[in-house]
């Protein structure tokens, strides 16, 4: 009777799928609903092979960096954020900036510089261009992968300037594309819950939506395992699929678990999600948005070996080497700071696929 169920629930979806149809609301949350974790895999990796995606999983050579950790915000579920008097807050110049990322360079050769930072309300807009411009005059060929959509927000106040006008200035000084996060989720009954202090989903999208007017690439996130619903979680896919029916933008979407150590929810005894809900957003986040080419298995926050079952479940991108990352690091991840390429690419062949390097913008660099 169970696998009858099972069968019942998937089966109109399997059908949509193969047909190339659109998934509606309903059909996400059936998806999100279903305990039958390897028939979930199995239609995910099938949606990514009927829409044209082949056996090739993609990483780029990437450094990561934090100007400051100095915040206005304190969203609930934050461990990086400092107010500028704590005694580990810091704030970065441009020119030791550079200095280090040169140094960097130099030993890992890497081609993007991911960028993410707290909203610091002590700087103004062109301490944010001037490293764009110095990193773009001493590394030309580094793509700049910076500022999410709510620190373009916080500086268009901080400058009392449109977002348009910052995007234009940021461009000018060096900006390639946007990374995703301050998406977390878009429902305003869950943003008030975990990030009060934060923009309302509608700035997110507009600045994506006119970064993407613009030529600016840009990422998408959803932050999981907190006190969203599935609902909430479906509909914050549709949302993404609908801007990028609109602005085609969105190069990749990653989902993000959510990590509570050291921040309110540990205390609230939330806990790490588990490794069948990682998957199970890999899966319906594939099925979902069919027009987003690229599902980031995120192994910083995931574990490397997660990351490797996630390529059977719709992901066909493991992020990348990573050198540095502190956010996630912050809140409790114990998988490490730094992949190297022979790692990453053992892993990836290892679950049967063909390990490819790549930029930011998936071109191809190298394959195994
Ligand atoms: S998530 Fe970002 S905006 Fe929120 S407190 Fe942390 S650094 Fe600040």
């Amino acid at each position: 009777m169970a696998v009858l169920d099972i069968l019942d629930t998937l089966a109109p979806i399997r059908e949509k799928v193969e047909a190339r149809e659109r998934l509606d609301f309903e059909d996400g949350l059936a998806l999100m609903e279903t305990d039958d974790l390897l028939a979930l895999g199995e239609l995910a990796d099938l949606a990514r092979r009927v829409r044209g995606g082949g056996d090739e999983v993609y990483f780029v050579q990437n450094l990561y960096l934090n100007q400051t950790n100095v915040c206005r915000v304190k969203c609930k579920f934050c461990a990086f954020a400092k107010t500028q008097k704590q005694e580990d807050s810091y704030t970065i110049g441009a020119d030791e900036l550079v200095e280090d990322a040169v140094a960097q360079y130099e030993l890992a050769n890497y081609t993007e510089i991911h960028c993410v930072n707290g909203e610091n309300p002590h700087v103004d807009l062109e301490f944010y261009a001037d490293v764009l411009r110095k990193l773009k005059a001493a590394l030309p060929d580094v793509h700049l992968k910076f500022y999410t959509a709510s620190e373009i927000h916080h500086m268009s106040k901080l400058e009392g300037c449109t977002h348009d006008e910052v995007l234009r200035v940021l461009k000018d000084a060096g900006l390639g594309s946007l990374p995703g996060g301050g998406a977390e989720i878009f429902a305003p009954r869950v943003r008030q819950l975990i990030a009060p202090g934060k923009e309302p989903a509608e700035e997110w999208f507009h600045i994506h939506d006119t970064a993407h007017k613009m030529g600016i690439p840009t990422h998408c996130t959803l932050l999981y395992g907190h006190v969203e619903t599935y609902e909430e979680r479906v509909d914050h896919m549709l949302r993404l699929r609908a801007q990028q029916d609109a602005t085609g933008g969105f190069l990749a979407f990653i989902p993000l678990a959510f990590h509570p150590e050291n921040t309110v929810f540990e205390r609230r005894g939330f806990k790490f999600t588990t490794g069948a809900d990682d998957l199970k957003m890999a899966a319906v986040s594939r099925l979902v948005l069919d027009n987003i080419p690229n599902i980031k298995a995120y192994w910083i926050m995931m574990g490397m070996p997660m990351a490797q079952l996630a390529l059977h479940f719709g992901s066909n991108d493991v992020q990348g080497t990573v050198v540095r990352e502190k956010i996630f690091q912050a809140a409790g991840a114990t998988s490490g700071t730094e992949q190297k390429i022979p790692e990453l690419v053992r892993f990836i062949k290892d679950a049967g696929r063909i390990p490819v390097q790549r930029d930011t913008l998936y071109n191809e660099l190298h394959r195994w």
